[in-house]
């Protein structure tokens, strides 16, 4: 499946038709590439994605590589795919003498693991454990590979285990987090959502996405931001973010201290 080229105007044209539900584009051998390909779609690089914003797109874990899945998402009101999701989940536990099971909430990839598609809707599922009613997540995925209890928990334990080792050692500054209540808050979640998918996203992306969605006083503030730079078109959406985060930092302070100039 790999070895031959993805149809991109035909996958697009397929995406357009039905709108909002996602589809695989392509798998692709290497993670870079994948990467690489879901940015381009995201930001309207290739030109049967665009405009930019149209598409919504993320790579994947598949059996065979990365897998690169997209959806149609113009003129609907979506958040960006998600990429985690947080289940109940029962732990019957496999240490020799544990009984009984208890439930624990864990955070998962929202992504199948064998293919890459999206995971299920998440309900509510009662079940009987030695006499007690008890209630667990259960999900169904369309793709038709179905997760098993014991291979949730597993993930979950690998994922604890990576995120304990990748949170130290970030060069960046770590994560953008918007001010609670902030005037820009919602403009500042849009970006850092659009981030994760297009972490090497530039200006014009971030405005449009906050024009699309409404915050038009965010867009405002932004076009003012870059106005004056020399390399305005080369600013990179996650400084709009902080710049946004620190506008509304700024005026915390100011109510904070309750003082009015
Ligand atoms: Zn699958």
């Amino acid at each position: 499946m790999s070895s031959t080229a993805a149809d991109h105007r035909a996958i697009a044209f397929k995406l357009e038709s039905q709108r909002g539900t996602e589809f695989l584009v392509h798998v692709y051998p290497s993670s870079q590439s994948g990467q690489a390909v879901a940015r381009g779609i995201c930001t309207g690089k290739y030109p049967s994605y665009q405009p930019a914003g149209a598409f919504q797109a993320i790579a994947s874990q598949h059996d065979d590589g990365t897998a690169v899945w997209a959806r149609y998402v113009d003129g609907l009101d979506l958040p960006p795919i998600a990429r985690e999701m947080t289940v109940r989940v029962p732990d019957y536990g496999t240490q020799p003498g544990y009984e009984g099971v208890r439930l624990v909430e864990v955070t998962i990839s929202a992504r199948c693991p064998r293919c890459g598609g999206p995971r299920g809707a998440v309900r509510k599922d009662h079940f009987v454990r030695d006499g007690a009613r008890m209630v667990r997540d259960a999900w169904h995925n369309g793709c038709g590979h179905q997760d098993d209890y014991q291979a949730v928990l597993a993930e979950a334990a690998r994922r604890a285990k990576q995120v304990t080792k990748t949170a130290e050692p970030q060069p960046r500054g770590g994560e953008i987090e918007p001010v609670q209540g902030g005037r820009y808050e919602k403009a500042v979640r849009l970006i850092v959502e659009a981030l994760k998918a297009a972490p090497w996203a530039r200006v014009r992306v971030a405005a449009r996405l906050l024009e699309e969605n409404g915050e038009r006083e965010a867009a405002d503030a932004v076009r003012q931001f870059i106005g004056a730079s020399a390399t305005r078109n080369n600013t990179s959406a996650r400084a709009v973010a902080r710049y946004l985060v620190h506008l509304d930092s700024n005026a915390a302070a100011d109510t904070s201290t309750g003082g009015q100039k």
